[in-house]
């Protein structure tokens, strides 16, 4: 029973309350909620401003080095600036927490150290922050709002023999209701009350978090403690979604789950609700709603005790990442007793808290949850050291659990048959299904997760339309409501009709040379970086091979073809820019590699043994397989004992040897982890590897870092930050300084500057499904065939019309596989419209073929544009 009044208890998220326009999104949900006769008072929960908690971590980080300066004055400009675009006096309003910080950091950098207790109070400021400057800024609006210490409305549950980490920066709360509390508040004159969520007291009155993304968990004590009508969970996100949205585009809204279901889905890492929120507001039966500040009209994702429907049903695909795999493999000892309490009890002792476990009857496999646990090396080692005692142990750093969530999984098994081929290609290392029935969950490898989810969503939710329980998808909510459409700023936007003229010749490949420009210059503007190729795979033509020589990069040739080609097109061009690197070539062509003037890559010791006099008094670089693959499918994986490439650390100590007896000198290693890599580390890993590597090899002066940078290619996937590829590799430089670092990119240079245009030849609709029709397929364009690529299609002749049908995208090959693009929220198309398929500079033209000898796509290079213009 809800008291009177009754509260509806807000919380916003670190995105929802770092700008102005958030803020007055904000006033305006609390006005509203107050004009709602049900929920007279309003309590409103925020997060610290989006990245904080982060730099405040990085503040724990450096000061025992004394090195927090820089952060600290990045979190006070941050908020300073916020502060101006609010109209308020951030400088006043936030002293006691800027000195606070500058206090705690200094003691910090004086005693070399960081306790848990010390680490809460510097956490805690994010969100003392946030609060303060958001209180001023709606309390100048609604003139009813109170600023409160949220810890002074929580209490933690005393937990005397848990670590200290644990008891300072996750600790929990009982989901009580608070009568004092409601009776507190009561007298207060102010209907809204603004407080921190992700803090709270212990019975000593210190600060104490509740773990990171806990702001939601404070929101749902407090409506607890409150009895409050609702909970809502405002966020970037309009609701719940059948994948990470920023993921997988075509996921779907899911419009209503019960407690159970949304506790799955957030144990399993939907990241979107902390999942120890849902326990208080199940045990209270308050309901609980998503919501999207950006959003605020969407409806989102309604969580309560009843779901729709009943019958057997999968609902989600999720990833958790940074998981730990332990497998312990008894000491032959077959029925055992005692076993597992003597083993588990270890993980006990060493206050680690186990997620899943799989058992067999001579190993046992449990996995450690990061969230849950503190799992630095040294931690591991001692885990290691004392299981020692009952078994062998083996653990494996770098997975990710992939959960299929839903209700009844297990009946569904069956029909779950074609989803698990995926699974074919991977190791999987645990496979669990919870008692409840609610998931079925596999371990992986964290490098193919992510793969991983968009194939089974693909295959599990690919034909799933909207009904009572899936509503829009991402892709479709993005497109149509979200404010920004698609590649708003891409380049094709501004040749519209040129393009479309283009199209009237019939499908046609058209290049952008600015945006080719643009890419080159970027990437030979690397300060650490000394040489790009590129590599002429992805798209050989030579108008853009002539405009990148021109720009001073060199060409990765990966057969006779492509080295003639080059030699054709360029023939003074310098041997240091003419890299050839062969995989299973025959003898052959390592000799016209070698006449021909190219540096030769070598990838295996079978030249060596089988025709050592080819490589006689030569130089060649090296490609090493660094044993761990990257990348987007499994056929653009490049290394690990399943990729074909490279040649495997072990062997390197006989490379040397065959290499010595013949004089070859080994000057460069290469390595490659594999296409579409978004993550700025990568390749100052590749050089740390490659410079291990070097152990063996004297000689080496370059190291050919491999390409596979990545590009956006699904609305609202983050670019690779260059910036920080260039930082990691200035670090590396630093270090060693007689190395040249070399890129080889593909993707990178040409795939955005290119389009693919072809008009529309028919319509079909066929049940729920509406096809329409293009005059070109997969003989132009194979990628989404071959790799399930993903290319963003616009209609170009109805540029700017909202969207109207979810349609496939197919071309006349005689292949079911034909389709270029699938469920994709279209304008009604008319025949003659003009398609756009975006990022099809790469790989596109390059890999077309004259199937049902259909003549591919044409190319056409755009004229440059005029300056000024
Ligand atoms: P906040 O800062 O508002 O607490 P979070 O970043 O913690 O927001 O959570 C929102 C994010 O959760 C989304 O941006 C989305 O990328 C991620 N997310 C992961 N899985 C899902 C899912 N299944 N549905 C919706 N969002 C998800
Ligand atoms: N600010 C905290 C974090 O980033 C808590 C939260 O936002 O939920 O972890
Ligand atoms: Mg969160």
């Amino acid at each position: 029973m809800a008291t009177n009044p009754s509260w509806v208890v807000l919380k916003f998220g670190g995105t929802s309350v770092s700008s102005r326009g958030r803020w007055e999104t904000i006033a305006e949900v609390i006005s509203e909620r107050l004009t709602e006769e049900a929920t007279g008072r309003v309590m409103v929960v925020c997060s610290a401003l989006s990245g904080v908690t982060n730099q405040l971590e990085e503040i724990i980080a450096q000061a025992p080095r004394g090195a927090h300066h820089e952060v600290l004055a990045a979190i006070v400009q941050k908020h300073l600036r916020l502060g101006d675009d609010l109209g308020v006096d951030a400088e006043l309003l936030l002293h006691e927490e800027f000195s606070a910080l500058e206090r705690l950091a200094l003691g910090a950098s004086l005693v070399g150290e960081v306790s848990p207790r010390v680490q809460a109070q510097i956490l805690s400021c994010g969100e003392l922050m946030s609060t303060r400057l958001g209180a001023a800024f709606v309390g100048g609006l609604l003139k009813e709002v109170r600023w409160m210490d949220a810890r002074t409305l929580l209490r933690t549950v005393a937990e005397p023999h848990a670590s200290l980490r644990r008891r300072y920066l996750s600790a929990a709360c009982e989901a009580s209701i608070d009568r004092e509390l409601q009776a507190r508040l009561a007298g207060a004159s102010e209907r809204v009350v603004m407080t921190q969520g992700f803090i709270a007291s212990n019975d000593a009155g210190e600060s104490v978090l509740l773990g990171r993304g806990g702001s939601d968990t404070s929101a749902a004590y407090l409506a607890a403690a409150l009895q409050a009508e609702r909970l809502e969970i405002w966020t970037d996100v309009p609701g719940m979604f059948s994948a990470n949205p920023r993921q997988v585009a075509t996921a779907r809204l899911l419009k209503r789950l019960d407690y159970a279901e949304a506790q799955e889905l957030a144990t399993m890492g939907a990241r979107v609700l902390h999942p120890r929120c849902l326990g208080p507001v199940r045990e209270h039966n308050i309901a609980l709603h998503i919501r999207c500040t950006p959003e605020p009209r969407q409806e989102g994702t309604v969580i309560a005790a009843q779901a729709v429907g009943q019958g057997p049903q999968v609902k989600a695909v999720s990833a958790k990442h940074g998981v730990t795999v332990i497998s312990m493999e008894t000491l032959g000892m077959w029925q055992q007793v005692g076993f597992l309490a003597d083993t588990f009890a270890v993980f006990k002792e060493h206050g680690l808290s186990i997620d899943m476990v799989a058992t067999s009857e001579s190993e046992v496999s449990v996995t450690l949850d990061p969230m849950a646990n503190a799992l630095d090396p040294a931690a591991l080692a001692r885990l290691q050291r004392d299981l020692g005692r009952t078994c062998k142990a083996r653990i494996v750093e770098g997975c990710a659990v992939v959960s299929l969530v839903g209700r009844q999984v297990r009946s569904i098994l069956s029909q779950l048959a074609p989803a698990l081929n995926v699974f074919e290609e991977q190791q999987i290392y645990l496979v669990s299904q919870s008692a409840s029935d609610l998931n079925l969950s596999f371990v992986v490898d964290e490098a193919q997760a992510d793969r991983l989810v968009s194939r089974l969503h693909q295959l599990l939710f690919g034909e799933q339309g909207p009904d009572a329980l899936f509503g829009p998808s991402w892709e479709e909510l993005s497109g149509r409501v979200l404010p920004q459409a698609p590649f708003a700023d891409a380049w094709w936007r501004g040749r519209r009709d040129e393009l479309l003229k283009l199209a009237e010749q019939g499908a046609t490949y058209a290049y952008s040379p600015e945006t080719l420009r643009t890419q080159a210059a970027r990437l030979t503007s690397m300060a650490s970086i000394d040489r790009v190729f590129f590599a002429i795979k992805a798209n050989p033509n030579p108008e853009i091979l002539r405009l990148l020589e021109a720009r001073g990069l060199g060409f990765e040739c990966v057969s006779p073809g492509e080295v003639a080609h080059i030699r054709e097109l360029f023939p003074q061009l310098e041997t240091g820019r003419l890299l050839f690197t062969p995989n299973f070539a025959p003898r052959r062509e390592y000799e016209q590699g070698f006449e021909a003037g190219a540096m030769v890559t070598l990838d295996n010791l079978y030249p060596l043994e089988a025709w050592p006099e080819v490589f006689e008094g030569r130089e060649v670089l090296v490609r090493v397989d660094p044993g761990q693959g990257a990348g987007h499918h499994r056929y653009v994986r490049t290394a690990g004992p399943k990729s074909k490439f490279g040649v495997s650390v072990e062997e390197l100590p006989r490379l040397a040897e065959l290499a010595e007896q013949i004089n070859l000198k080994v000057v460069g290693l290469h390595a490659h982890v594999g296409s579409g890599v978004r993550r700025a580390g990568t390749w100052s890993s590749t050089a740390v590897f490659l410079a291990q590597c070097r152990a063996h090899f004297p000689d080496v002066r370059w190291l050919n870092l491999g390409g596979g940078l990545g590009v956006p290619e699904r609305p609202g996937q983050e670019a690779l930050d260059l910036g920080a590829v260039d930082a990691s590799l200035a670090e590396f430089k630093k270090a060693h300084p007689t190395l040249e670092l070399w890129l080889e990119p593909g993707r990178f240079l040409v795939s955005e500057a290119g389009v693919l245009l072809a008009r529309v030849t028919q319509l079909k609709t066929k049940g729920a499904y509406h096809y329409v029709g293009l005059e070109t397929g997969m003989n132009s364009l194979i990628r989404p065939a071959l790799y399930g690529a993903y290319h963003a299609i616009v209609n170009l002749t109805r540029q700017g019309e909202a969207p109207e049908v979810e349609a496939e995208i197919v071309g006349p090959i005689c292949e079911s596989g034909d389709v270029l693009g699938h469920a994709r929220w279209l304008p009604r198309c008319a025949e003659g419209d003009v398609l756009l398929l975006a990022n099809a500079g790469s790989y596109g033209r390059a890999m077309s073929s004259r199937y049902n000898l259909r003549e591919p796509a044409a190319e056409v290079m755009l004229p440059a544009l005029e300056l000024g213009e």
